[in-house]
């Protein structure tokens, strides 16, 4: 069957200019998919690897060197962020061409961002797919320009596609399956890791890979009877591989680590570091900062130090190999990084940041918990939520120490956190799901948004927002003693659920 792709790229502006939350919507024949974007003084810019991703276009990702490199049927086109400059290859003359685009690509949590006006002449080139785009609200049709140079069709194929992003520590691989791989083996002998991938066919064509860089330096594929045969050849700097199968996907990943990450586990303090036995616990707020004030007259500062407390002290009856420690225990002000410090310089496995939530306008129906990761805020709500609390910083003496967390700031910031995050997250959604038997506070789930509280924090953390106390029910739940003990058992529970299945993990490591 012909394939031809209709695009449809509309852009969705939920917020201003240069906020998170724009996106480009990409329609094939198959569906729809959203990927990022990014709107800077009118020009929108999309994030090439999730374009690549959202229509199986396979590339080489090199997250240090910020440089991405679309492998197209005929060419392959590179890119690399901060930079104006697209390199168009030709891959059967090895003819470059270089191509200067009016502003240069962004870099936004780790993607290269390109413009999309700009961008679209060459990517339709490379792809040999006419891609165009109309504003305002922006359609864009493509079909095949030369059918005899384009495969879409893989036929019985199962495994068509790779794409490999470059770490730090090794090579991820993906391999791109239509099909639950049921199982696979593996082998390495003379520099070549042998995954033999159980009943399903690959299409050798589209997953050969050569490379002059990193760990993996050159990845061959064969059907041998049922079987799918990978063939990846690696440099020295090859060390351990696992597999794992992607979440709700087909998709497999494999990891090929370099002696960095070996480096990493050797220095025998892995254990000393990952071992679960100090939980500091952030009381919010403090002194001359009350925090929110209730409707009814409540202070956030002394709901977030009473819980704290009574959480703390759950732990240390119930934990007697963990080490409580507070941010403060009385009623004092303190910096909001010198919250970070002290769980840096107590080495904290976990970070609570303990807060309530409270609306500008007072009462509200708003009500119920949430539990906050550090990533840039999504909704309007979660903005709002971290500029208030972030806000204390006008309380202290240097309140330009802090970084304003735009989109380029967050790069950084989740590098310094990328080790951490998984288990924030999973933390984040055990608490979730106590609190959604919270009879008395409703769990409105867990959301993101740029705390500074937490971007000092190095070690899983979140930022819990009790409940709001611009909500009578909420209000008084919180301000009563039974309700602040009833709320640090749900979270002890959460924490014991999350130490169980951490714990388990680092054991089977
Ligand atoms: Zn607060």
């Amino acid at each position: 069957m012909k394939s031809f792709l209709i695009i449809l790229l509309v852009i969705f502006s939920f917020l201003s200019f240069g906020q998170d939350g724009n996106n480009v919507l990409i329609v094939t024949k198959e569906g729809m998919k959203n990927i990022p974007a990014y709107i800077r003084e009118g020009t929108v810019y999309f994030s090439l690897k999730d374009f690549a991703d959202a229509l199986v276009i396979n590339y080489y990702y090199n997250e240090d060197a910020q440089k991405i490199e679309l492998k197209f049927d005929r060419y392959s086109l590179k890119a690399s962020a901060k930079n104006p400059f697209f390199i168009l290859t030709e891959k059967n003359t090895s003819v470059q061409t270089v191509i200067q685009l009016p502003t240069s690509t962004y870099l936004i949590n780790n993607k290269v961002f390109v413009p999309l006006k700009y961008g679209l002449s060459t990517l339709s080139l490379a792809y040999g797919k006419d891609l165009s785009f109309e504003a305002p609200n922006k359609i864009l049709i493509g079909k095949v320009k030369d059918e005899s140079i384009t495969t879409e069709t893989t036929g019985d194929f199962n495994i068509t596609g790779i794409a490999l992003d470059e770490k730090a520590n090794g090579t991820l691989i993906r391999i791109k399956s239509n099909k639950r791989i049921p199982s696979y083996h593996s082998a390495f002998k003379n520099n070549t890791l042998i995954l033999t991938f159980r009943k399903v066919k690959v299409d050798a064509e589209k997953v050969k890979f050569i490379g002059e860089e990193g760990v993996v330096r050159k990845i061959d594929a064969k059907n041998i009877g049922d079987d799918a045969v990978f063939e990846i050849t690696v440099s020295k700097e090859y060390t351990t591989n696992e597999v794992i199968n992607i979440e709700k996907s087909n998709d497999l990943q494999i990891t090929i680590h370099n002696k960095l990450f070996k480096k990493n586990e050797n220095i025998n303090r892995l254990k000393d570091k990952w071992e679960f036995d100090v939980i500091v616990i952030d009381a919010g707020h403090g002194g001359k900062d009350a925090g929110a004030i209730g409707v009814n007259g409540a202070k956030e500062k002394d709901i977030n130090l009473s819980i704290a407390l009574k959480l703390g002290k759950l732990i240390e009856e119930n934990m007697k190999d963990v080490k409580v420690v507070y941010t403060r225990k009385t009623d004092i002000f303190i910096d909001l990084y010198k919250r970070g410090k002290i769980a840096n310089e107590n080495n904290g496995k976990l970070f609570i940041s303990i807060h309530c939530n409270s609306t500008p306008k007072k009462p509200t129906d708003a009500n119920g918990f949430e539990v906050y990761l550090l990533r840039p805020g999504r909704t309007k709500e979660a903005i709002a939520i971290a500029e208030f609390e972030n806000s204390v910083i006008q309380y202290e003496e240097n309140p330009n120490r802090y970084e304003k967390l735009t989109d380029e700031n967050f790069i950084l910031v989740s590098m310094a956190h990328s080790s951490y995050m998984k288990y924030s997250e999973k933390f984040a959604e055990y608490l979730h799901k106590e609190f959604v038997k919270h009879p008395g506070l409703n769990s409105r789930g867990v959301k993101q948004a740029g705390f500074y509280v937490l971007v000092g924090a190095s070690m899983p953390s979140v930022l819990i927002e009790s409940g709001f106390l611009s909500n009578s029910g909420d209000a008084k739940h919180l301000s009563s003693d039974s309700g602040q003990q009833k709320f640090a058992e749900y979270v002890f529970n959460g924490i014991k659920k999350y130490r169980e299945s951490y714990e388990l993990e680092m054991q089977s490591e």
